[in-house]
């Protein structure tokens, strides 16, 4: 099973200082990205807009929305501002932004090659607040005006805009529980699914078989999710290449006979290997996805369930003869 769930962009509403939702001009990247490729960039007037001003970090690096860096939205920002100047040359374009971050093959020399070419940088500090969009008066030359501290000349300075596109980050979708209960595989504190290990084994999770790849494991640029797709697929040609899939002998097995129907143990497998026979009204184990770690039988409160080829009284035993043999030796 190859996951590629992907993921859902921040909802800015929530955000009242942007005035999402309130005000008809502040669109997200993905409506600004939309009217470039309708190549009609104008405001609910019909008008095409002389300044631009595009907002970084919104939903993301913020203790009060998401805390991570959404990886991707300062490249889109520097690419909107090269498109916005080829379709609308006389437009002025600010980039409001947090931190420029531009890792990745040719993205500093993007980062450089536009500061070139006439954007003004103006830097706030997500510690200090952000930027705040409001309507402007009758008499401004411009419909709205952003408020903020500018953190390089440390002042509180007000940006005209006809224009506002917030650079919304990536979060989780909202089925992700659902989707890591059916695969059986587990989330990270921001509902992103979690690999293996992030250096050893990037694409595959605790459950034999199953690979996750692009934003669904965390937020990522179009590169790493080729990267990922192709890494995911040679796996899985490598195990279909073999023929033969080891599974793990020592796994769970429930006792029909004194199985009380709780569940308990479908709730605590890490690994979603139980499933609830309801006919029966027993646990039933699936062999293949089991990985015989033991913790349905700890908290199996009617002692159903157990490790094949093993009695807890053997287990008993064969810790107690260890630890007799240490203090032997000692
Ligand atoms: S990529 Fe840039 S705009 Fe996006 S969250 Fe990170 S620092 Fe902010
Ligand atoms: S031994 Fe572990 S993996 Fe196997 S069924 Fe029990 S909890 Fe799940
Ligand atoms: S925890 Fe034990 S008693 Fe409860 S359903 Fe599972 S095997 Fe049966």
């Amino acid at each position: 099973i190859i996951v590629a769930t992907g993921l859902k962009p921040f909802d800015p509403s929530s955000v009242d200082l942007h005035g999402y939702g309130k005000l008809p001009n502040v669109v997200t990247s993905i409506e600004f990205e939309k009217m470039l490729k309708e190549g009609k960039i104008v405001t609910q007037s019909g008008k095409e807009p002389r300044t631009i001003a595009i907002i970084h970090c919104v939903g993301s690096r913020n203790n009060d929305y998401h805390e991570y860096c959404s990886r991707t939205c300062c490249m889109l920002g520097l690419k909107f501002y090269n498109q916005v100047r080829s379709a609308l040359p006389n437009s002025h374009v600010y980039q409001i932004y947090a931190d420029m971050r531009s890792f990745g093959k040719g993205c500093e020399e993007l980062y450089a090659e536009t500061a070139k070419r006439g954007v003004m940088f103006l830097n706030f500090d997500q510690r200090e607040g952000i930027p705040q969009i409001t309507k402007s008066d009758p008499e401004d030359c411009c419909e709205m005006l952003i408020e903020f501290k500018e953190r390089l000349s440390n002042t509180n300075i007000e940006v005209p805009a006809d224009m506002v596109v917030l650079l919304v980050g990536m979060e989780a979708r909202e089925d992700a529980k659902e989707v890591a209960h059916h695969v059986g595989v587990s989330k990270c504190g921001n509902d992103f699914f979690i690999e293996r290990h992030p250096k050893l084994d990037p694409v595959a999770t605790t459950t034999d078989g199953v690979y996750i790849i692009g934003s669904c494991q965390g937020p990522k640029d179009i590169t790493d999710s080729v990267a990922q797709a192709r890494a995911a697929t040679a796996r899985v040609l490598a195990t279909i290449t073999q023929g033969t899939v080891e599974v793990e002998v020592t796994t769970a097995v429930v006792n029909e006979d004194i199985c009380c129907g709780c569940q308990t143990c479908v709730k605590v497998c890490p690994y979603t290997a139980i499933s609830y026979d309801e006919e029966k009204s027993v646990s039933v184990v699936n062999e293949v996805q089991c990985k015989g770690c033991g913790t349905c039988g700890s908290a199996c409160p009617t002692g159903a369930i157990r490790a094949r080829h093993f009695t807890d009284q053997q287990i008993l035993s064969q810790i107690k003869g260890l630890l007799t043999t240490e203090m032997t030796e000692v």
